[in-house]
């Protein structure tokens, strides 16, 4: 069957006096999809959002909704549902008619607005809070609210700008699982800006990565995590060791490397052409990373001995830092595994599979 295509955003551009901010983006959402635009601040993420939502007009290229190009049509006529990180809820409403605003303004009928008022409140959970005003709710129940008011028109489509960046770590996770049990229930086509990479992680279909206006990639979130198209996705996404290296050998698909600390790693080209004796950065990320035991050994292609600097507990692991010649990697011990076994200054043995490192042209300056 033919996938249905909610939001296509074909070559679009976009420029703030010479400043291009959005560059050359082409993108397809599916129906029911929740796609994250995510990157560092300033990359483009609200800007491109804004021209979906006709807050701002696109310099170049088209925008669809549903097939329809959208340049030049008004806002209120694309049948959104909008949040942004802000509440934005009337003060001077009750919850009830902050959420059941959008109806009256299509002029629905008075029982009717109740009616779907008081099921969309059922749905974030909060029909005990109808009648009170916004000052009298938490941050978290505004922002619910705010949620509950973008849904109760039924958009074909879910904008939401950073929702949850103005609530405390614990809301911002629960209200994280509600949007995404919401965002299943009713199946609406989203699209979701964060620079928050958990946060996109947790709750996308797909992810747009973004750096200077320009797509990095788009991808699933395993996509995105285990087959970054760039440094700059595999660094943005996650914690990841960074060594210095040159290439010594290329056998087929397989890198040989020399680490500027003198330890030779295997890693593969993953595609990308690398030339002998060519500067890179070598990447490996911390949960990949393991002591030496006889049965890692087995499997491990990587070795490296290196000394303690510091452990730090977190819980469900403990971090350790290991000094490597001159690199400084981080890893994790499960803690059930291992309490508390490592002291500063011990030596171990790390190893890791050569599938587990990536390799990127060139060198970051320190
Ligand atoms: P943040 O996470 O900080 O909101 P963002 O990725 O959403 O960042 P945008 O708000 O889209 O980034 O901004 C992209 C670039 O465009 C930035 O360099 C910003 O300074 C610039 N910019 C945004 N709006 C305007 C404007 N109205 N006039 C001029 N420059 C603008």
């Amino acid at each position: 069957m033919a996938k249905s295509i909610d939001v296509e955003l074909l070559n679009v551009q976009k420029k703030f006096g010479s400043n291009v901010v959005v560059d050359n983006f082409n993108l397809q959402v599916e129906k029911g999809e929740c796609v994250s635009f995510l990157g560092p601040s300033g990359c483009g993420k609200t800007t491109t959002l804004n021209m979906i939502a006709g807050f701002l007009e696109p310099d170049q290229g088209d925008l669809l909704i549903k097939g329809k190009r959208m340049n030049g049509v008004p806002s209120n006529k694309r049948d959104l549902g909008m949040v942004f990180q802000t509440y934005s809820l009337f003060p001077h409403m009750t919850v009830a008619e902050n959420v059941g605003y959008g109806l009256k303004l299509r002029k629905v009928a008075k029982a009717e607005i109740a009616e779907r008022v008081g099921k969309v409140l059922e749905l974030v959970k909060l029909p005990h809070v109808a009648d009170r005003y916004p000052k009298q709710l938490s941050g978290g129940q505004r922002q619910r609210i705010a949620i509950a008011r973008a849904l109760v028109t039924e958009p074909s489509l879910l904008l939401l700008d950073e929702p949850l960046s103005n609530l405390d770590a614990k809301l911002r996770e629960e209200l994280r699982d509600e949007l995404k049990r919401l965002q299943q229930e009713i199946g609406v086509t989203t699209i979701f800006v964060t620079h928050d990479q958990e946060e996109a992680l947790y709750l996308s279909s797909r992810i747009v990565v973004l750096d200077h206006g320009k797509v990095e990639q788009i991808g699933t979130p395993w996509e995105i995590y285990n087959r970054p198209a760039s440094e700059f996705v595999h660094t943005f996404i996650g914690k990841s060791n960074r060594m210095q290296g040159v290439v010594e050998q290329v056998q087929g698909d397989t890198l040989v490397l020399k680490t500027a600390s003198g330890f030779t790693l295997q890693a593969p080209s993953r595609e990308r052409r690398f030339s002998i004796g060519e500067p890179v950065s070598i990447y490996v990320r911390p949960e990949k990373i393991h002591l030496q035991t006889a049965d890692a050994r087995a499997e491990s292609n990587n070795e490296m001995q290196g000394r303690v600097k510091l452990t730090s507990f977190l819980g469900a692991y403990t971090e350790c830092e290991v000094e490597v010649g001159h690199d400084v990697l981080t890893f994790r011990i499960e803690t059930a595994e291992q309490e508390a076994s490592l002291a500063a200054g011990q030596t171990v043995n790390l190893n890791w599979k050569s599938e587990d490192v990536f390799v990127f042209s060139g060198q970051v300056k320190e």
